[in-house]
């Protein structure tokens, strides 16, 4: 996986050293440095990230040209400080179980596939874990979710499409909670194009899982595609609204050039980042190193 990681991180970095390398070895100026910040907006960084590294490089560097200033190591240890902050693994510590993690995000996202891979890493835990086909919306969105459950080998709870999804998310706590299961994971719609009715299903689904437990859901995660770019952004920002969002999870970082987001992700929300998808098999989600994931990007 760390093949992957770098791969996919490689082309990102690429990107950004094509940027910063478009702009040649003058001397720094008002105008070098505009152009810096520029070339990291183009690579995803997010302004926020872009107007700090500015900053630092503008800090009493005047004398120096572009090669002497080692743009590349402040990059690096800006972003690790970004990503630092907000590289939290989901951690299982709910009492009286099970936890309940509700996964959210839009169709295509990968939203199934990170679903069986947190199941398959929290059997590596050695948790029991149930899984609860929640979007009964999508046509063959319960078959794809009940094939992964049965590769990864944990118990599904689901119900017929079109049917009502609190109501299979009832029936999963109930049965979470009778045979002792610590994780159960929750599917959800992922149909944003109606989003009064998405809210109206989570807002039930909660009061349901209220009802047996006051502090369910415990984790409301977000998955985002990485290679949407700032499509990514925007989409966080709906579902906070929409859903609340206590954690995201990014996918889809092996291969694409706009790992970048992951950095703007994480200065402009600060919401925890769990593990980042680097690949399609279930053993392909990681929580990420701040270092090593900064070493790569810059
Ligand atoms: P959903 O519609 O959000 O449930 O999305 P799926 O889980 O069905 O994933 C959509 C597509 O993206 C599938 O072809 C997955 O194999 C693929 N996919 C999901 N996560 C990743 C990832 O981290 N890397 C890559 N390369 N593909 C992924």
């Amino acid at each position: 996986w760390h093949d992957k990681l770098l791969g996919g991180f490689r082309r990102t970095s690429d990107r950004l050293v094509g940027n910063l390398a478009g702009l040649g070895t003058a001397r720094l100026d008002e105008n070098t440095l505009e152009e810096i910040e520029e070339a990291l907006i183009a690579s995803d960084l997010g302004p926020e990230t872009a107007t700090r590294i500015r900053t630092r490089l503008a800090d009493g560097s005047f004398e120096r040209n572009m090669e002497e200033l080692g743009i590349r190591l402040v990059v690096a240890e800006e972003v690790e400080k970004v990503l630092a902050q907000v590289a939290k693994p989901l951690e299982i510590d709910a009492f009286p179980r099970p936890q309940v993690i509700l996964v959210i995000g839009v169709n295509g996202s990968g939203k199934t596939t990170t679903i069986a891979k947190l199941a398959h890493l929290f059997m590596e835990q050695d948790y029991g874990v149930m899984l609860a086909a929640g979007d009964t919306f999508r046509a063959a969105a319960i078959g794809q979710l009940a094939t992964w459950a049965e590769r990864v080998g944990v118990p599904i709870v689901t119900g017929p499409e079109g049917g009502d999804a609190a109501g299979i998310v009832w029936d999963a706590v109930k049965k979470a909670t009778e045979t002792g299961i610590d994780v159960l994971i929750v599917d959800t719609a992922g149909r944003l194009q109606n989003k009064r009715e998405l809210m109206d299903e989570l807002a039930k689904i909660r009061r349901v899982l209220g009802r047996i437990n006051p502090a369910a859901p415990h984790d409301v995660v977000l998955v985002l595609d990485a290679t949407t770019g700032q499509n990514a952004l925007s989409q966080i920002e709906v579902f906070k609204e929409v859903a609340g969002v206590t954690g995201l999870v990014m996918t889809k970082l092996d291969g694409t050039a706009r790992g970048g987001v992951l950095v703007a992700a994480a200065e402009r929300y600060g919401l925890p980042i769990h593990a980042i998808g680097v690949g399609e098999s279930m053993n392909d989600l990681r929580p990420f190193d701040p270092n090593e994931v900064s070493r790569i990007i810059a």
